[in-house]
């Protein structure tokens, strides 16, 4: 009986896939990252994982974050922090006039004026 045939081998071949997996896939979550061209990447991941940090856009090549108002870049790029950040961090803006003055006396002091 040439039909019994062919249906068992189908049969055979579909047995790898697992139904479950077909209709219930693992649970995903959809996560958004920016670049600094204004590039808006989407991805999907499983729902269980930490989404990470960065993402290389896949327009520019530039790493994009998730704040879409402060993407990361080459000149504001985190974690890198310009010198000045990290004294703005530390000091307020008195202070810093304060050893701005300072800093200006001396060198006013070393050319002898
Ligand atoms: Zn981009």
């Amino acid at each position: 009986m040439p039909n019994g045939n062919v249906i068992r081998g189908a049969r055979v071949g579909s047995a790898p896939m697992r139904p479950d997996e077909r209709h219930q896939p693992a649970p995903r979550q959809d996560v958004t990252y920016w670049c600094r061209n204004d590039h808006r990447v989407d991805i999907r991941i499983a729902a269980d994982v930490e989404p990470p940090a960065l993402w290389d856009c896949p327009r520019c090549g530039l790493p994009a974050g998730r704040d879409a108002q402060n993407p990361p870049g080459r000149v504001r790029a985190e974690p890198y922090k310009s010198h000045l950040a990290y004294v703005k961090e530390r000091r307020t803006a008195e202070e810093g006039e304060a050893l701005l003055a300072e800093a200006l006396a001396a060198l006013r002091r070393r050319r002898g004026e």
